[in-house]
């Protein structure tokens, strides 16, 4: 039997494992263990690529920012993966603006921003810019290979079986072969907890729920539709923006799942097309694609990075809720900087924010509000 000792064993190659392995690499001799055979078969895979930073509050916006130069100039010779698109941010109540800088919008304005949408019983329009569409698949594929030039293993495919921590190193099995490594690192997703779990440790609440995404013919006058703003309810209930030649529509819907390959329910795909024919009249004669994925949030919605105290070396990255992508530069260097207990928002690239509020304190206390030890 051969044994190899790494620094860290990631687990999960999903844009956490992969947005860490690309800011640690340099550091650590890493190991990434995907447990499915594609890269982005999760979460990952399935997202609707939309940066706006500032849909998550001032910590994600925070992230979003700092990750925005990574988008625009991504290394290597991949071309930039954020397209600018403005973002319609609309309500049936007034409403306040999203962010600083988005500007009111009145209803002749939004009939010329957007010609599909109903102006009929909004109460609050406001146009945030600087937003835009991301190539999640490209993101991905960028800090994959990003921590692979920089020596990171990779292996897709395979089912570690955690064997301990016997007091020097932790011990996994992949296989036939057995791996040893200093420190493990939980960036599981939706799975965060349940590995959690098969070590002993009661879990941080994190909940994965499901949201449900559809293409459909976009509306006329399909060119200004194709060409217009990415638009979204304020209140959470739908947005819609142009996907090549197609309109995405999400219902924005939350259920509760375990984690799961999740598939599109009926009822949901229901009330994404319900939603769009509220908001613009317009029914759309078949659904051309359709997909569900797994957010998966804290009980504060926040990401969780930070060594867990309850176990030797043991460190988590998950709970990247709807954020994931827009956020995943900036939160894979702060979460190093948290690894190699280094940071500072000189290194991590962010900037207005007390430190303390991502340090791994945050992390213990997370865990004494869920375990109430
Ligand atoms: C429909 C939808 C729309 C979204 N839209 C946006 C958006 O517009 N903008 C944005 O910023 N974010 C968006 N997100 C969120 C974003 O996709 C996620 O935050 C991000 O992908 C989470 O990455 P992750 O690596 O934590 O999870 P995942 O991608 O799920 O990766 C976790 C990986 O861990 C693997 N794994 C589990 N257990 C083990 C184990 N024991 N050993 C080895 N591997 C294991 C899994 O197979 C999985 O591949 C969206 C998500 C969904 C579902």
């Amino acid at each position: 039997m051969t044994s190899t000792v790494y620094g860290a064993i990631i687990l999960g190659g999903g844009l956490a494992g992969a947005a860490l392995a690309a800011a640690l690499s340099p550091r650590v001799s890493l190991l990434i263990l995907e447990r499915e055979a594609h890269l982005g078969h999760h979460a990952s895979g399935r997202s609707t690529g939309m940066f706006i930073p500032s849909y998550g509050g001032p910590i994600i916006a925070a992230l979003a920012e700092a990750s925005r130069p990574y988008f625009e100039a991504p290394p290597g010779e991949v071309a930039p993966l954020l397209t600018p698109r403005d973002v319609l941010h609309v309500s049936r109540r007034p409403s306040a603006a999203p962010s600083a800088t988005a500007l009111p919008v009145s209803p002749a304005a939004i009939h010329i921003l957007s010609p599909m949408l109903k102006t009929q019983g909004l109460r609050s329009a406001w146009l945030e810019t600087g937003t835009g569409e991301l190539d999640a698949v490209g993101l991905h594929q960028s800090l994959i290979a990003t921590a692979v030039r920089q020596g990171a293993g990779l292996r897709q495919g395979v089912r570690p079986q955690i064997l301990g921590h016997d007091g020097a190193v932790w011990r996994l099995r992949i296989e036939d072969k057995e791996l040893r490594c200093s420190a493990l690192v939980n960036a599981t997703g939706a799975w965060a907890d349940e590995t959690a779990a098969t070590l002993g440790l009661s879990p941080l609440g994190l909940t994965a729920y499901r949201r449900t995404v559809v293409l459909v013919d976009p509306p006329e006058p399909r060119p200004q539709v194709l060409a217009g703003p990415i638009i979204k309810d304020l209140g959470d209930r739908f947005y819609f923006r142009p996907y090549g030649q197609n309109l995405l529509v999400s219902p924005c819907d939350e259920t509760p799942s375990p984690p799961t390959d999740a598939q599109p329910e009926t009822g949901d795909v229901a009330l994404a097309v319900a939603r769009l024919k509220q908001a613009t009249g317009y029914q759309p004669q078949q659904i051309k694609h359709r997909w569900a994925g797994l957010r998966s949030f804290a009980p504060d919605r926040l990401p969780v990075i930070g060594w867990d105290f309850r176990a030797p070396d043991l460190f988590w990255f998950a709970g990247l809720g709807g954020y994931g992508v827009q956020t995943a530069p900036a939160a894979g260097r702060l979460a190093a900087d948290l690894f190699l207990g280094t940071e500072t928002p000189a290194t991590s690239g962010i900037s207005g924010h007390n430190p303390q509020q991502f340090s791994p304190m945050r992390l213990a206390e997370r865990i004494l509000r869920a375990t109430k030890v």
